[in-house]
């Protein structure tokens, strides 16, 4: 601001720089400067009175302005470069802090995923989390899609600008089949002590999908793989109908239909009937009675061979089921773009 009072606009200038020293900002404005600028006021000729008065009062305004400024800065958090590394030798008072528990709620994924792990745990499964990059070997060649396979094709999913050695980028897993080979691998020794392969592996996948209510580009899957001797089709329908008769708290019957995955021989697409009306149809059935829910099948050869086990002492089989599909199930949810939206009336439903 300029002040066409030469000796305000001296004072206006010194009160400024000392502005920058005072440790409470606010003093500035009980500065004596600033006290017997007004008191002289009344001295000056009556011509001058207003234009003087004017410019003190433009002068205090300037002032608690800057005053205002200051302490808008003080009470602001540091800025924080979220894309940092976190340096563990933070002091304790410095580190970030999480939000205490009693401010939010568990997602109802989060939830759902348990009783979907608990029911499984009790059929003598364990449980290991998928990866959320991955790369053209586990997502593709192992799973029996060698290179130029069309099927490929089927899972427009997100890679990322970093190539690996061989020069091929890196991708955000379209289905948590990714995990089949790294499993069956580490569990290879459970067959040659008697003992099956039984593991779950629940994880998010990525689609590059046109999204609606019933497709979303994030969402979650938990696959199945169980191997041993004289393992059959009839072992894998019998397992999961279990798992749906507990998760749906009612019996549920299931029927498949011939599929095609290239890392499954045969292959099914599992339906089931509808919870919500016992198959006499409904809006969540598309008044059929059933729904479709998932691909499975039996492992193909390929997959077995490619983690160094004998396809013709050991069979078994796979399924990769969406989380989603089968709690907005549970719960009649319409729309599954909901569980990502971090819409609090959608979330606090599920708040217990
Ligand atoms: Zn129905």
């Amino acid at each position: 601001m300029n002040y066409a009072n030469p000796r305000i606009a001296a004072i206006a200038g010194q009160l400024k720089g000392r502005l920058d020293e005072l440790e409470n900002k606010t003093d500035i404005l009980k500065a004596t400067e600033l006290k017997a600028l007004y008191a002289e006021i009344p001295t000056l000729p009556p011509a001058e009175r207003a234009g003087f008065g004017k410019e003190i009062n433009a002068l205090k305004q300037e002032l608690e302005q800057l005053v205002a400024a200051h302490q808008e800065q003080a009470e602001a958090p540091d800025p924080v470069d979220v894309t940092a590394p976190f340096d563990v030798n933070t002091p304790a008072g410095k580190q970030p802090r999480l939000l205490t528990a009693d401010q939010g709620s568990r997602h109802p994924l989060t939830t759902e995923l348990e009783v979907v792990l608990d029911i499984f745990y009790r059929m003598g499964f364990t449980a290991i989390e998928s990866r959320q990059l991955d790369d053209d070997y586990h997502m593709f060649e192992t799973l029996n899609f060698p290179e130029g396979h069309p099927a490929r094709d089927d899972y427009d999913t997100f890679m990322t600008v970093e190539t690996d050695t061989k020069g091929r980028q890196f991708i955000a897993p379209a289905h948590t089949s990714t995990m089949q080979n790294r499993v069956l691998a580490q569990f290879r020794p459970n067959l040659e002590q008697g003992k099956p392969i039984a593991v779950l592996l629940p994880g998010r996948v990525f689609r590059n999908e046109d999204l609606d209510a019933r497709h979303e580009h994030t969402f979650h899957q938990f696959e199945g793989v169980y191997v041993d001797r004289g393992i059959h089709a009839g072992n894998l329908l019998a397992t999961f109908k279990t798992f749906l008769s507990e998760y749906y708290r009612q019996d549920i019957e299931i029927k498949s239909q011939p599929f095609y995955f290239p890392f499954t021989e045969p292959s099914f697409e599992l339906a089931l009937s509808c919870p919500f009306c016992q198959k006499q149809g409904c809006h969540i059935c598309s008044h059929t009675g059933w729904i479709e829910l998932l691909g499975m099948g039996m492992i193909h050869p390929n997959v077995l061979k490619a983690a160094g086990i004998d396809p013709n002492e050991f069979t078994g089989f796979a399924w990769g089921c969406g989380l989603e599909r089968l709690v907005m199930m549970k719960y009649g949810i319409e729309d599954i773009r909901h569980f990502e939206s971090g819409k609090l009336d959608f979330l606090k439903q599920f708040s217990k």
